[in-house]
C-alpha cells in the first residue's frame, strides 16, 4: 500500500527543479524534496511511502503524450526537459505547464491505481467497518471507489466502499468464513477481500483476506478453490443497484474518506 509519495529531486536545472517542486502542490500526500540527504528522506518515510527519484533527461520526447514517464517499479519519474527548455535558455511556458500537469497526473495515477486502493481498503477495513453507519449516511463516502469491481447482470462495474460494507453487514453468512485454524477466538472472521492468483497458465489459487471483528486477527489464506467469489461480487453489485441514483462514483477518494471519518 502506498499512501505517501516523496519526490527526491536531485538538482538538474533551476526550471526543472521548480516544475517538480510545484507539480503536486495541492496534494498533501506528495512531498517534494530538493537535494535531500538519505537521512532526510528516511525521516519523512514509513513503510507506506514510495520515494520516486526525479530524473531530467535533456531530450525531446518520442511522442507528445510521453513527456513524463513514471515507473513505480524502478521508482523513477522522468521528464524530457528539451521539450520546454529551448536552446539559449528560453522556456516555452505552455509546454512547461503541460509537463507540470503530466507530472501531477502520473503521481496521482500511482496513488489511485485500483490495486493500490484495494490494499488501502483492506488495510483500513477495521476503521471503515467501525464507521460504517457514517459511511452509509453520506453518499460522498458511500460512493468512494474501493479499488474493487463487482459483477452483476450488466457485467463488471466499479464497487464503491459503501456497497461492500453494506453487503458484509446485510449478508454476514456470505461474507464470513469458517477456516481451519483461522481465528484465535473461534469466531467466524469476515472475508475482507479475495483474489484469484494465476501462478502460471495452468495453475491458479485464491488468496483470501480475513479479519475478525472480535479478536482483530488478520489472515491471508491460500485456497485451491473459492466458489463463493461470484456470489459475493454479485451481492455487492445488487447493493450498489439498490442505492444507485445515477450519481456515479464520489469525487472523494478512499484516502479522503479514511481521513474524514
Ligand atoms: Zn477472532
Amino acid at each position: 500500500m502506498i499512501n505517501k509519495i516523496i519526490l527526491n529531486i536531485p538538482h538538474s536545472d533551476d526550471y526543472t527543479d521548480y516544475l517538480f517542486m510545484t507539480a503536486a502542490l495541492t496534494n498533501h500526500r506528495v512531498v517534494p524534496m530538493l537535494n535531500p540527504t538519505q537521512e532526510e528522506i528516511k525521516r519523512q518515510s514509513d513503510v507506506n511511502t514510495l520515494v520516486l527519484r526525479c530524473i531530467n533527461v535533456h531530450k525531446l520526447p518520442d511522442e507528445e503524450d510521453r513527456i513524463v514517464k513514471a515507473d513505480p517499479m524502478s521508482k523513477t519519474i522522468c521528464v524530457m526537459s528539451k521539450y520546454y527548455l529551448e536552446e539559449g535558455g528560453e522556456i516555452d511556458h505552455h509546454k512547461a505547464e503541460m509537463t507540470r500537469a503530466s507530472i501531477e497526473h502520473a503521481i496521482g495515477n500511482i496513488l489511485m491505481d485500483p490495486r493500490n486502493l484495494r490494499e488501502v481498503f483492506r488495510q483500513h477495513l477495521p476503521l471503515l467497518w467501525m464507521k460504517r453507519k457514517e459511511i452509509f449516511a453520506n453518499p460522498q463516502y458511500f460512493f468512494a471507489f474501493s479499488g474493487r469491481y463487482g459483477i452483476g447482470p450488466d457485467g463488471y462495474g466499479e464497487a464503491p466502499v459503501g456497497a461492500i460494507l453494506k453487503a458484509m453487514e446485510e449478508d454476514p453468512k456470505l461474507f464470513k468464513v469458517r477456516l481451519g485454524g483461522g481465528c484465535n477466538c473461534g469466531e467466524k472472521p469476515f472475508l475482507v477481500d479475495y483474489e484469484h492468483v494465476f501462478d502460471s497458465a495452468v495453475s491458479s489459487t485464491w488468496l483470501l483476506y480475513t479479519w475478525c471483528p472480535v479478536c482483530h486477527s488478520r489472515r491471508e489464506i491460500r485456497a485451491w478453490e473459492f466458489k463463493r467469489a461470484y456470489s459475493c461480487d454479485y451481492r455487492i453489485t445488487q447493493i450498489l443497484e439498490e442505492n444507485d441514483k445515477g450519481q456515479g462514483l464520489s469525487n472523494l477518494s478512499l484516502f479522503d474518506v479514511i481521513e474524514a471519518i
